[in-house]
């Protein structure tokens, strides 16, 4: 499969909202390379990279987003992925008029300058657009698997790339995982704050639904950590294949994992839900969260850059929402709540 590759180089403080918008456009994937999140990391006492001081100076000032389109037909893909293998669910109030369209090169570079035209009212975006190409699945897969290596993501887990070994201590929890083109490394803030909060509420035996698993990753945290039955669902079908993949690498086949949303899942009754998704889905979503909840369930959601935060609050507070913890990290937010 060909995949349009956009490349923009952009200066920090733009780089969360340039993906943000790069997902609401549609974007399939989004690879994010931050010389200062690099340096954040390996800066990081508790960091297991290590790298020469040559390597952190050799990475310059400028953050370079690059953004992958499918490619089909001559023309590229806009909008949800999940227009191509589910037609009954209706998107288009997130994603607008742009909902699963078929463009020319020309016209998806039109809308992106258009959409980073808007960012840079408000905020630097630096040089912006850069360049774009055609690449292939191999390319792709390779460009990101460079960066990708062990690192723990909460207090007790690890994340390990299936192709590394990792040699963990005895309380260790080590989640083994090949992301494929689905999203969910593990190193994004939504997923990381996530974690950190799913490694605290977990006790043992909950029954947890993971909307939006994309590869599984808090799915198979979750199940690791000592839930119950867990359930891990996405609108995505290709997302639902790698998970199970993960499910099965990290000795977890009993994790349902299917193809769908919040309205087609299979119980009522969970003690956490958890779902980073965009927080545009997050807001829209909430109503419908307490009908799915056990007594005293909780709900778990991220994906919600900043400056949305007040929409998102008050679509889980018009819900019934009370919020127990909070979790920023570098424009991120993260919620952990409950029932009022
Ligand atoms: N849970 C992973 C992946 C998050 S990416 C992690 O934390 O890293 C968000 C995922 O949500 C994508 O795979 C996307 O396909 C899926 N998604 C988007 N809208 C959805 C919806 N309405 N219902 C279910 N899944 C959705």
């Amino acid at each position: 499969m060909k995949w349009a590759e956009f490349t923009i180089i952009t200066t920090e403080e733009a780089s969360d909202a340039i993906a943000e918008m790069l997902a609401q456009i549609g974007a399939d994937g989004i690879a994010v390379t931050d010389p200062w999140e690099i340096r954040r990391i390996i800066e990081d006492p508790d960091s297991l990279s290590y790298a020469d001081g040559g390597f952190v100076d050799s990475l310059g000032e400028d953050v370079t987003v690059k953004a992958y389109f499918a490619e089909l037909d001559g023309l590229i893909r806009l909008g949800p992925k999940a227009e191509e293998y589910i037609d009954e669910f209706d998107t288009t109030a997130i994603y607008g008029n742009i909902t699963g369209s078929r463009v020319s090169v020309d016209e998806a570079l039109r809308i992106l300058k258009e959409q980073l035209g808007k960012i840079s009212a408000f905020l630097d975006i630096g040089k912006g657009f850069d360049s774009w190409k055609y690449v292939q699945d191999q390319d792709w897969e390779n460009e990101w698997k460079k960066d990708y290596k062990a690192f723990r993501i909460s207090d007790r887990v690890v994340i390990c790339p299936s192709w590394e070994t990792f040699e963990a201590s005895p309380s260790d929890v080590v989640v083994s995982l090949d992301p494929g083109s689905a999203f969910g490394t593990g190193t994004h803030e939504t997923t990381s704050t996530c974690a950190v909060i799913l490694d605290d509420v977990i006790k043992g035996g909950e029954k947890v639904l993971d909307l939006g698993t994309g590869s599984g990753i808090l799915a198979i945290i979750c199940k690791k950590l000592g839930a119950g039955e867990v359930d891990a669902v996405d609108i995505d079908k290709l997302a639902v294949d790698v998970a199970v993949d993960n499910c099965e690498i990290n000795g977890c086949p009993d994790i349902q994992c299917y193809v769908g949303e919040l309205k087609n899942v299979r119980s009522s009754d969970y003690d956490i839900i958890v779902a980073n998704i965009i927080a545009d889905v997050i807001a829209s979503i909430a109503c419908d969260i307490p009908s799915r909840l056990a007594l005293g369930g909780k709900f778990i959601c991220s994906g919600i850059i900043n400056t949305k935060k007040e929409m998102v609050e008050k679509a889980l507070a018009d819900s019934g929402f009370k919020i127990l913890r909070m979790e920023e990290k570098n424009d991120w937010m993260a919620y952990e709540c409950e029932l009022s």
